[in-house]
């Protein structure tokens, strides 16, 4: 095996303290891919599809704006295809995911908060205008969802046949995206996830805490008749179940998995019996400069 292949085929658990007899709640571990994070499927998925597309080769550069998930999967498959990579990622997300982007060889480029990931995302696009550079542009491009549809979808089918739900946070909304248009053909009920602060259930845009989720506006791919229904999860209850997952289970997780299992408990109280998949993104130790495992509150001020 090469480090390059472990990207994808992630474990799935129980998480028996959260769990009953008859209401079970699994979650998908992408912590394991090889950068880190469920975003290594995105990056090899949309290199691999631009190079067989013939957009995009050895040599050439690709830039793009990113919360720093996807700018270390980008990072780590087109080093693996001798493909330079330029991110921009606003000032306030974490630290060390701009370090190992670094470290992976990307050009880091950091953009105004008050700017958004919109203000980014304006700058990679000048960025490949100026220096003929493959503009990645995930928020926007149809292949992001694609990335799961015979990836994530596929593996937790495989793993949990007789899933009823299935629970995603989102911030592109590939996740949720590809993922649920798979699980709509197996009768699956499909849960997206934002923190206070994303527009999806119709709230106003503002700052939050949990990172890698929430969105500015509605993203292009995301299909309406896919969402059995939104879960709105405060930053409170994000951060207090990545302490419990800490304690209970012993997983690390960061604070977008830990707002998808508060959705994911949230369904488990209305219903008797089923078998609850969630996403969990990442894990806590790439966001530990902002206090993840003793979370006061507005991290943002
Ligand atoms: N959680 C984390 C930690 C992330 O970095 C991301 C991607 N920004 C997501 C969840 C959401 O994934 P998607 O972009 O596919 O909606």
């Amino acid at each position: 095996m090469k480090a390059f292949d472990l990207i994808g085929n992630t474990p799935l658990v129980l998480l028996e303290q959260f769990s009953t007899e008859a209401m079970k709640i699994y979650a998908k571990l992408e912590m394991y891919n090889l950068g880190g994070s469920i975003k290594d499927r995105l990056g090899k998925h949309l290199i691999e599809h631009a190079m067989s597309q013939g957009e995009l080769s050895t040599g050439d550069t690709i830039v793009e704006a990113t919360a720093g998930n996807t700018g270390i999967g980008l990072a780590i498959v087109a080093n693996h295809y001798h493909i330079n990579c330029v991110i921009y990622a606003p000032e306030h997300f974490s630290e060390e995911k701009m370090s190992i982007m670094r470290a992976l060889g990307a050009d880091v480029r950091r953009t105004p908060r008050s700017e958004g990931m919109i203000g980014a995302q304006q700058q990679a696009k000048a960025y490949a205008e100026k220096h003929q550079a493959y503009y990645v542009n995930q928020f926007n491009n149809d292949e992001n969802p694609r990335a799961y549809v015979h990836t994530l979808a596929q593996e937790i089918l495989d793993q949990c046949p007789d899933i009823n739900y299935f629970v995603a946070g989102a911030g592109s909304g590939g996740t949720f995206s590809g993922t649920a248009s798979v699980m709509h053909q197996h009768n699956v009920k499909n849960i997206i996830v934002e923190p206070e602060g994303s527009i999806l259930a119709g709230g106003e845009a503002h700052a939050h805490d949990t990172e890698g989720i929430g969105v500015e506006k509605w993203p292009s791919f995301l299909d309406r008749s896919l969402i059995d229904d939104i879960k709105v999860i405060s930053d409170q209850d994000a951060f207090h179940n990545v302490s419990q997952l800490a304690l209970k289970e012993g997983l690390l997780a960061g604070s977008s998995s830990g707002a998808a299992l508060q959705a994911a408990m949230d369904i488990a109280e209305d219903i008797d019996e089923g078998h609850i998949v969630v996403v969990f993104p990442d894990s806590s130790d790439r966001y530990m400069s902002k206090n993840i495992l003793n979370y006061g509150g507005n991290n943002n001020e």
